[in-house]
């Protein structure tokens, strides 16, 4: 990143220019739990894998991580099981909104990518072979990369599940069409738990890091995945980690990232560092109108775009 401010005058700035951008979206509400979150909050953390981390804000605030946890299941279940995912789910990037249905029936069942919401619950389902409780095991998974103790939030994991209509129907499609193994109940149970997991942006930078050190995660110092999959991850996220407006994404930000209906995105500077943000309010496409101007200015700012 070469830029003539240093880390934290970089981030002060961004919190002062994307103020005007408060008011341009609306608060997730299809989740009722959602709802209630303060639209004004705004989050920022930013983790090099030197060692250097920055928060200001409401960055130490948890907030509903939602979709961004699909990052963490997907490398869980690759660790697990390797290139097997791809013969469950694909890596193209779907063109529609996370929760689409008729691409499944189009495509008997197969999920485009695994970051919408059907290719998440086909990873959901992977994990559900031989663990009884995945979502416990992406909270501790994200929690030990970020040394935290992270909780799901019942709240908001009852809610979702109380209306998850639409995920259901998902869901019953992938089931009826054989590409999904488990009972309906039993993965959408475990997908809305998970999506309901809990943290900062803090935490959020810390857990995404090795993602920018090529599998190494400088705060537990230890290698998590290899190099490859780093690089495999980040390539998804940069083509399918914003799902219908990633290349809107990529052309005003250019990092890979993945977004969360909570608020939330982490973004990869490949090499360097972390970033995490968090401000409820979405665009027509479930991303953070703050976070997305955020991250639009942190790489216009430090020239740390990967394009
Ligand atoms: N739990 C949410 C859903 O399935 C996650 C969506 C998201 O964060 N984009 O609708």
């Amino acid at each position: 990143m070469k830029h003539e401010l240093s880390l934290p005058e970089v981030l002060s700035q961004i919190e002062k220019t994307v103020k005007p951008q408060f008011g341009k979206g609306q608060v997730a509400d299809y989740i009722p739990e959602l709802a209630s979150v303060d639209p004004k909050k705004f989050g920022m953390a930013v983790r090099t894998v030197n060692g250097q981390e920055y928060v200001v804000g409401d960055g130490d605030e948890p907030f509903s991580a939602q979709s961004i946890t699909k990052l963490f299941a997907l490398g869980i279940a690759l660790n697990r099981i390797g290139d097997e995912v791809w013969t469950r789910v694909g890596k193209e990037p779907s063109g529609t909104p996370f929760n689409y249905l008729s691409q499944l029936e189009h495509e008997a069942g197969f999920p485009r990518n695994p970051f919408i919401n059907a290719g998440a619950l086909a990873v959901v389902d992977m994990l559900l072979k031989g663990t009884r409780r995945p979502d416990l095991t992406v909270r501790d998974y994200m929690g030990f990369l970020c040394q935290s103790a992270l909780t799901i939030d019942e709240a908001v994991a009852r809610s979702e599940i109380d209306t998850a209509h639409k995920n259901r129907a998902i869901a019953n499609l992938m089931k009826g069409a054989g590409t999904l193994h488990h009972e309906v109940e039993a993965v959408i149970a475990a997908y809305c738990r998970q999506c309901a997991i809990t943290l900062s942006c803090r935490d959020l930078a810390r857990a995404a890091l090795p993602l920018a050190a090529g599998g190494f995660s400088p705060v537990i110092e230890e290698t998590v995945f290899p190099t490859r999959q780093a690089r495999r991850l980040n390539a998804l996220l940069l083509t399918c980690g914003v799902y219908d407006s990633v290349g809107s994404f990529a052309y005003r930000v250019g990092l890979p990232a993945k977004s969360g209906v909570g608020g939330g995105i982490v973004a990869i500077v490949p090499g360097q560092a972390a970033i995490a943000v968090w401000s409820p309010e979405l665009d027509r496409h479930g991303t953070s109108v703050v976070g997305f101007a955020a991250l639009e200015a942190f790489s216009q700012i430090t020239n740390c775009s990967v394009l």
